[in-house]
């Protein structure tokens, strides 16, 4: 199923924010920038673009149907963008996960990261059915983050750390992949929200709650056991 393009007052739009168009700029009902997505978990990019970007076409005084379609396009642009960067963070995350998952020592660290493995897998398959619904394809482009994320997962592999402190710093190297993937999804699925693209938003939503409950299961792992036998291990 294609969802149809982005517009800038998309008919799915909740009525809150139709309302607060309508208000005077300035108008002490109006929302905050941040707060245009309507969505607690959007990533603040997402909340201060999209919010700009929207505001600048609904009171813009002149040629406004014509100025709702330039900023229409490239408001679409930036969601096909950010699609692409995380289709690019995720693929090299497929490709990392199974040599670091080789390389830790505890077993429940081992297990959580061939899991998210099979989950990363699913989250590949989400995007492309986002694109899909979309009638786009993935951009060719590297996410340089994840590029960088992954080189210094790599690092650690190789500075002769203890087993069990090579544990703890990749839970950390893990949670920062984590983080950068909720900041992503966050964002995407602000930016879906905001163009009233609901089945795109759910996919986002669903990959979100993934990489926020994996973050979770780490800090567990981190605290329960592996930490304080980090320091065994430094100390003994
Ligand atoms: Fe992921
Ligand atoms: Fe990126
Ligand atoms: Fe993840």
């Amino acid at each position: 199923m294609k969802e149809s393009l982005p517009r800038i007052v998309p008919p799915g739009l909740p009525p809150a924010r139709h309302t607060a168009s309508r208000l005077p700029v300035g108008d002490p009902r109006s929302p905050a920038p941040h707060r245009a997505s309507g969505r607690p978990d959007a990533g603040p990019s997402a909340r201060f673009i999209g919010w700009n970007i929207i505001r600048t076409a609904r009171f813009s005084p002149r040629n406004q149907e014509g100025r709702e379609m330039a900023t229409t396009k490239k408001f679409q642009d930036l969601l096909l963008a950010e699609l692409s960067d995380v289709y690019s963070a995720e693929t090299q995350i497929a490709e990392a996960l199974p040599k670091l998952a080789q390389k830790v020592s505890a077993s429940e660290l081992r297990r959580l990261l061939e899991e998210h493995l099979q989950e990363t897998k699913g989250q590949i398959a989400r995007l492309d059915k986002a694109f899909a619904a979309l009638g786009a394809k993935p951009e060719a482009k590297t996410c340089k983050a994840m590029q960088g994320l992954v080189a210094e997962a790599d690092e650690l592999l190789s500075a002769g750390l203890a087993p069990e402190v090579l544990d703890a710093a990749l839970i950390a190297a893990a949670q920062k992949v984590e983080h950068y993937e909720i900041a992503s999804y966050g964002s995407l699925k602000a930016y879906a929200d905001a163009c009233g693209l609901d089945a795109v938003a759910d996919l986002m939503d669903e990959t979100l709650r993934e990489e926020k409950a994996t973050d979770e299961k780490l800090t567990a792992v981190a605290t329960s056991t592996l930490n304080a036998s980090a320091v065994q291990a430094s100390v003994g």
